[in-house]
């Protein structure tokens, strides 16, 4: 995307820079194993669900938080639940 050119920062634009942003906290643990779950289950579309885009890709792990053991073995359960048509392969 070609760069607009920048204007010229006012003294209202710059005070508007200095205030600072909320921090999204990030949890330490993933929410599976928050759960205490060993295997995902490919039954629970409410989870999975939330682990997809609109499209229906899975989310990668820096995006949902897993842990590699948890989204080894949700990707697995993915798989499952579409085969199933219980999720879509994409929408
Ligand atoms: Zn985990």
């Amino acid at each position: 995307m070609p760069r607009i050119m920048k204007k010229k920062p006012s003294k209202s634009t710059m005070l508007k820079k200095k205030k600072k942003r909320a921090r999204i906290h990030e949890q330490a643990k993933c929410r599976f194993c928050r759960d205490k779950t060993r295997e995902v289950d490919y039954k629970d579309i409410p989870v999975l669900s939330k682990l997809i885009t609109s499209q229906g890709k899975m989310f990668s792990r820096n995006r949902s938080g897993n842990c590699a053991f948890h989204q080894r073995s949700f990707k697995s359960a993915i798989k499952r639940a579409r085969f199933l048509a219980l999720m879509p392969y994409m929408a």
